[in-house]
């Protein structure tokens, strides 16, 4: 048993997303590296999309090499590997919501059948997921929550009744004025809540992910967080009166260089000898991330708003950007009209792109990954939020910590506003407020991974606190918890 306690061996499931799967490898990384036994489960659908872009076949192979004590398995999220999920989204979450956990379970329980040392004793599993804390107290694991977007959108699910109760989500017309009663949070203008959180019909097969994960999260025995305690240190504060909340980010690749893990769905175009031509800080960065789909005609207002902006660009344009069943919206004619200016590629190293001195601004959806990579490489931000949590995270990045700039002011686009604004943000005079503030953000972000930085500190009193808390269970009943979160409301 004491071997157990040195050495905990934790069964890790990330959200089969690619941003919530690069979070979740880098966090096990940093756990391996802590002395933990990591068991890391994707899904076979996942895996075949990392493994056909990069070739590897054990992802985890290279970093296993170093000396990390990283094991790997994979299981169905319910259906064929070769389904369309971008395309047929409801699906895949009903697959996430109702099937999935029976994978989960299976494997879980194969794993601890297997034998396997050191027995594992924690599951880490996404926040998102509807039955983690059900699957680890079966099996006698603590469960560890990791949330992998702000505290402020956690505690806004996680106060869902609150909002309820005060005619702020769920009713056909909604109130809207601020909010103002969760703890922790000063006031949030319901726009700047997350995308489902503005929708008056609650019935969605999402709506009832959130439901439903953030009645499972009561039950975790700790919430690790991706954000850092100096960014949202009220909202933080707050929440760890209610729980044992730990924020430890950001979670980056080790060195913020390409991760000897592959973790990318698709294969990465390398733009470095094309930005190499280009002068410091003159290249904007448009990704709208992994999953997010634009309109047909604001892909062409974003496209011709760049045109007309003179400006040189990296664009991310995923295959299913629009839709996979449109694969190249774009105008006819556009990549001819801007000849050398651009670099049109459907994935990349972003980390490696926002690192590269030539870029100057990053267009971005408002992922929080983006937002802290593009932090960390100091790229103010112009925020085009599409769904989800991106509301939220926008409202951070320009009203609060004025490190970037709205794409435009109302919902429908327009190709002037976007060139505009492209031009405002990439230019030295209007777009060096923004250059300035963020400077500071990632100091904060820097001191927060030092060793005595807030993250660091936090990362190892979880690791303190669940090591305690494994060997005080030792002592007791299979699967007999107690020290449970309590209800938000
Ligand atoms: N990313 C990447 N290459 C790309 C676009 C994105 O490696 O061409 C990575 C990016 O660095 C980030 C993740 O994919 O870590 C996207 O996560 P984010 O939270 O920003 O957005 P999401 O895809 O979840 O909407």
């Amino acid at each position: 048993m004491e071997e157990t306690h040195q050495k905990p061996h934790a069964i890790f499931v990330p959200y089969p997303l690619q941003g919530h799967v690069n979070p979740s490898v880098h966090l096990a990384i940093k756990l391996a590296s802590k002395g933990f036994t990591v068991t890391f489960i994707n899904t076979h659908s996942i895996h075949h999309q990392i493994t056909a872009a990069s070739a590897a076949s054990d992802i985890f192979a290279a970093i296993r090499e170093s000396g990390l004590d990283i094991r790997y398995a994979t299981v169905s999220d319910g259906l064929p590997v070769e389904f369309d999920r971008s395309l047929n989204h409801d699906q895949f979450m009903a697959a996430l919501l109702h099937v999935f956990s029976a994978h989960v379970e299976a494997a879980v329980e194969g794993i601890i059948q297997s034998g396997t040392t050191p027995e594992p004793s924690c599951l880490i599993a996404d926040s998102f997921f509807v039955f983690p804390s059900k699957v680890a107290k079966k099996f006698g694991l603590k469960y560890v929550s990791y949330w992998t977007e702000p505290a402020l959108v956690f505690t806004l699910y996680y106060h869902i009744g609150l909002l309820r109760l005060n005619g702020h989500f769920g009713c056909l017309e909604a109130r809207e004025d601020a909010i103002n009663y969760i703890p922790g949070v000063k006031s949030i203008n319901p726009i700047d809540t997350t995308s489902y959180l503005q929708e008056s019909d609650g019935s969605s097969v999402c709506h009832q992910i959130i439901f439903k994960a953030f009645e499972d999260v009561k039950g975790a025995d700790f919430v690790l967080c991706n954000s850092v305690q100096e960014l949202e240190l009220e909202t933080i504060l707050a929440l760890k009166t209610k729980m044992p909340f730990y924020s430890i980010g950001p979670v980056f690749p080790i060195g913020f260089t390409k991760s000897l893990v592959p973790t990318s769905l698709w294969s990465e175009s390398d733009c470095t000898q094309w930005l190499d031509t280009k002068p410091p800080g003159s290249v904007l960065y448009v990704s709208f991330g992994s999953y997010a789909h634009v309109t047909h005609d604001n892909l062409v207002e974003i496209a011709t708003g760049l045109l007309l902006s003179e400006v040189s660009f990296v664009w991310v344009l995923r295959a299913d950007i629009v839709s996979s069943e449109d694969p190249d919206p774009l105008p006819s004619g556009f990549r001819e009209e801007l000849g050398d200016r651009s670099m049109i590629i459907p994935w990349c190293c972003q980390i490696q792109v926002l690192a590269h001195p030539s870029i100057g601004g990053f267009l971005t959806h408002c992922g929080w990954n983006s937002i802290l990579e593009s932090i960390w490489c100091e790229v103010p931000l112009l925020c085009f939020p599409l769904y989800t949590d991106q509301f939220t995270n926008r409202k951070l990045v320009v009203d609060d910590w004025k490190i970037g700039i709205n794409l435009c002011d109302k919902k429908q686009i327009t190709r002037v506003e976007v060139s505009r604004n492209v031009s405002h943000l990439m230019s030295k005079k209007t777009g060096d407020n923004c250059r300035n503030e963020i400077k500071g953000m990632k100091k904060r972000l820097e001191n927060a991974l030092r060793p005595d930085g807030s993250s660091e500190i936090n990362l190892d009193q979880f690791i303190k606190d669940l090591k305690f808390s494994i060997q005080k269970k030792s002592g007791a009943t299979l699967g007999g918890n107690k020290d449970r979160i309590s209800n938000g409301t």
